[in-house]
């Protein structure tokens, strides 16, 4: 998407060699013309796949993830990193280690919102080492989902994450793959669809 690496070139910042930041549309402030656009291309990609429901986890993915799923007429459901107190539901649970915090969470989903009918597209902000994306496959196939695919705003195409997830049978459609980065310098990866937009 020409539009996505035109953005970050103009106001992404490589932090280092495997941070970067896009606060001012994605992670901190939303664009949400730019997001707009971005369901749209989610939807047009994963338009004939079936698809029952949009998948995220909490929080920047949401965004993104609203407008796939208001593009594919289906709900959007978002994986809590935490569960909730006011909730008796059954609860699907797995572990996952965060990138950017060093941490740990645990991401729940409740048993309400997804059933082995269910075939679901996930979306989220980044690809990085792939915990995230991987956790949400591993809860939903608990819940005996099926997984249509993983579409992210930006892979980071030096970190391991796409492997993880194609290893597993799980098709990845990035919108703009970072295959080098420095400080105050990004390497973008060609499109894959050699259909620029
Ligand atoms: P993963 O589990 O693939 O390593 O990382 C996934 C999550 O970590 C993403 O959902 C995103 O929130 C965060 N993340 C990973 N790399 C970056 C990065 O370079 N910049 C920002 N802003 N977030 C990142």
């Amino acid at each position: 998407m020409k539009l996505l690496e035109e953005k970050i070139r103009a106001e992404g910042r490589a932090v280092n060699e495997e941070i970067l930041k896009v606060d001012s549309f994605i992670n901190h402030q939303a664009d949400p013309v730019f997001m707009k656009q971005v369901g749209e291309l989610f939807a047009e990609h994963f338009k004939e796949k079936g698809i029952t429901k949009v998948v995220t986890i909490e929080s920047s993915g949401i965004a993104p993830a609203l407008m796939t799923a208001l593009a594919l007429n289906v709900p959007m459901i978002i994986l809590k990193k935490q569960p909730s107190r006011v909730l008796n539901d059954k609860l699907y649970q797995t572990v996952v280690t965060s990138f950017t915090k060093g941490t740990s969470y645990e991401l729940t989903l409740s048993d309400q919102y997804i059933c082995e009918e269910d075939h679901v597209l996930i979306i989220d902000d980044f690809l990085a080492n792939g915990e995230a994306a991987t956790g949400a496959v591993r809860l939903l196939r608990k819940a005996h989902a099926t997984i249509a695919g993983v579409g992210v705003l930006i892979e980071k195409s030096f970190q391991p994450g796409r492997e993880k997830l194609t290893e597993q049978g799980i098709t990845v459609y990035p919108l703009a793959r970072i295959g080098k980065m420095d400080k105050d310098y990004i390497e973008f990866l060609p499109d894959e669809e050699q259909n620029e937009k």
